[in-house]
């Protein structure tokens, strides 16, 4: 019998874990050809997240944990839960009902007919506000922009993937995964699967602004270089500004064009116009080193406190 993976992570989610658990093996239970197993993440939270979650798990085999020994980040707990995952097919989602179960048994069509990566592409978003509708706009639009693969928008994590296709993102020795671009990035036979996004079903956003910018961060760094390239070009239209500056202030010189405060204006433009360039290439470059020296320490993405039924 084949069987489905449910990969949920959870951080400070105790108004919505009950609720979620239920909808999603309502549903899954439906579905008679298949095994399944749901694994939650629980990514730190203080709450009674975990609680609630032990307490499902001693009821129902079928529910597995993962428990970290703190927060590690909405990346590193589906990261996580991908390791573990012992089903043929695996979909992602969140816990907050805000991506439907209910699609699940027509995402696996999907997959039953050869699709490998079932992404769910947001047709409309509820409850979002305008804030985080633009912020998420401009990311897609600039990481496309910088970015070599195609990364589809209106994408979260929500999606129905092939085993082999997890597997080679497990293989993936990179640390800080930007899951969306590398499931895009892997290739093989993807499909937009179009749904409407709703509200979540209790709480709050667990992506504050602070988390939305790392994850940003994230996806442009690991998937483009051209930000230092684009300081090249920084770089080059200064020294050109720089040689007119400097023409210019020779000229003035020679001719005396002006005998007031010779030289001050132009100095101090070339000097505040470079500094900004060289801060900017500076922190562009430190950027980039910050994540190779990451990597080279090969700490792990996260550390496992506690697993329950695996
Ligand atoms: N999440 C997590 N760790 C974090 C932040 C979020 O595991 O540090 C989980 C959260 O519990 C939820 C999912 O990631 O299941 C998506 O978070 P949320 O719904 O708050 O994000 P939004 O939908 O507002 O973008
Ligand atoms: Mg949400």
């Amino acid at each position: 019998m084949k069987k489905i993976s449910i990969v949920i992570p959870m951080y400070y989610e105790e108004q919505v874990a009950e609720e979620c658990y239920k909808r999603v093996t309502g549903v899954i239970k439906e579905i008679k050809e298949y095994d399944y197993e749901i694994i939650f993440i629980n990514d730190g939270s203080k709450d009674k997240t975990l609680e609630i979650l032990e307490n499902i798990s001693k009821e129902d085999r079928k529910v597995k944990i993962i428990s970290f020994s703190r927060n590690f980040g909405h990346q590193a707990a589906v990261t996580a839960g991908l390791k573990y995952v012992t089903g043929d097919t695996v979909v992602i989602m969140d816990a907050d009902l805000q991506d439907p179960p209910e699609l699940i048994p027509d995402m696996l069509k999907k997959w039953e007919e050869g699709y490998e990566v079932i992404y769910g592409k947001r047709k409309t978003r509820d409850g979002e506000s305008a804030f985080k509708l633009f912020t998420a706009k401009a990311f897609y639009t600039t990481l496309n922009k910088l970015s070599d693969v195609e990364i589809p928008k209106d994408t979260g994590d929500f999606r129905l993937v092939d085993r082999k296709v997890v597997d080679v993102i497990n293989a993936l020795p990179e640390h800080n995964k930007f899951l969306r671009g590398l499931f895009s990035w892997v290739g093989f036979k993807q499909y937009a699967y179009e749904y409407e996004r709703k509200e979540r079903f209790a709480g709050k956003t667990k992506y504050p602004l602070k988390k939305m910018l790392k994850l940003a961060q994230d996806g442009i760094l690991s998937f483009s270089t051209k930000p230092l390239k684009i300081v090249g070009g920084l770089g080059i239209l200064s020294v050109i500004i720089s040689i007119a500056i400097l023409l210019y202030s020779i000229l003035s010189f020679a001719f005396s064009w002006n005998n007031l405060t010779p030289g001050w204006t132009s100095l101090m433009c070339t000097i505040t116009f470079l500094g900004g360039v060289i801060l900017i290439s500076l922190w562009m470059i430190g950027e980039y080193i910050a994540r190779i020296y990451d990597e080279t320490k090969q700490r792990p993405q996260y550390i496992i406190d506690k697993t329950i039924n695996i």
